[in-house]
């Protein structure tokens, strides 16, 4: 491993060198830059040899973000808590991607841990798993299933491998409704030197909902849909008239008054639930809604992941 980065060190600087060699045979982007005759067209392997030459020296964009980071970095930092996002691959009424928990889980986490870093927290996002527990949606196709006990041995084997690296704090960042961690927090207590932290953000902006949407969303709804109009409106399936290509997210009681009234408890059979899988009318979304949901899941979580990074793990804790 050390032997790597004596490689790399070594390598960068002669390399950059010849690449600006390089460069100036191509035409000289360099004397083009500072010279006042008509500019040539630089070509893009040239650009981009400049771009990794200098890019080597630089920090990285996302320093908080595991997937995007080299050795070369982590090995100088401290980093006080982890955060692991947890999205699910399932259809959300017709419009949505399958994708939609899991990009709700990349862009909230990452926006969440930039706003958290740039105040000061020492943070980790670890890379999101794209997949959860789907055992009531397997009627429609393509739902990927992980059952909560094989999800919760995924996460046991990723808190013993932060134990082994010292960190000893870490948030779960959960988007899939199906996903239910807090037994995982029961069963885990006492048995690992790590702090967990169950954060379902639907459930952290339930006092705001109401401001910024019109229709209850449970699944593929107003919300969610507002969301991927922020992040990825091309991949929001439209009709020829411009509307989403979605039903109204309809969804049906049971036979059970107990039930309908939440006294009684069951796993719902999505299929039987609704028509096209979506729990919630999405036809009122925009992207700006999407933008206020996500600004409002980032006030609240930030502010937290900074005083648990700042919290001593004292006799107390969290006391
Ligand atoms: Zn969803």
């Amino acid at each position: 491993m050390k032997r790597a980065g004596r490689v790399h060190g070594f390598a960068s600087r002669p390399h950059c060198l010849s690449l600006r060699g390089q460069a100036a045979a191509h035409g000289g982007v360099f004397s083009d830059l500072h010279s006042s005759a008509q500019p040539r067209i630089i070509g893009v392997p040239v650009l981009l040899a400049i771009y990794r030459s200098t890019a080597l020296d630089s920090s990285p964009a996302k320093p908080w973000k595991l997937a995007e980071v080299a050795y070369s970095f982590v090995k100088q930092q401290h980093y006080e808590v982890a955060v692991l996002p947890l999205g699910a691959t399932e259809p959300h009424n017709l419009h949505l991607p399958y994708g939609t928990d899991t990009f709700e889980a990349d862009h909230l986490s990452d926006e969440v841990c930039r706003a958290a870093w740039q105040q000061g927290a020492r943070v980790v996002l670890l890379p999101t798993i794209p997949y959860g527990t789907e055992t009531n949606q397997m009627a429609f196709p393509l739902a990927m299933n992980l059952n909560p006990s094989t999800l919760h041995l995924v996460i046991r084997d990723l808190v013993d491998s932060l134990a082994q690296h010292g960190i000893r704090k870490l948030v779960l960042f959960n988007s899939h409704g199906g996903n239910d961690f807090k037994p995982l927090l029961r069963e885990l207590y006492g048995r690992t030197p790590v702090q967990l932290f169950l954060f379902n953000w639907y459930h952290a902006v339930r006092d705001v909902y109401h401001e910024i949407f019109e229709h209850a969303d449970d699944h593929g709804g107003e919300a969610e849909t507002s969301l991927l109009l922020a992040w990825h409106p091309e991949l929001v399936v439209r009709r020829p008239d411009g509307t989403l290509a979605a039903d109204e997210g309809a969804t049906r009681l049971t036979r059970f008054e107990a039930v309908n009234r939440g006294w009684v408890n069951i796993t719902r059979p999505w299929h039987l639930l609704t028509t096209n899988s979506g729990a919630g009318n999405p036809h009122a979304a925009t992207a700006e809604k999407g933008r206020r949901l996500a600004a409002a899941v980032v006030e609240r979580l930030a502010a937290f992941l900074v005083e648990l990074s700042n919290a001593p793990l004292d006799e107390r804790f969290p006391f």
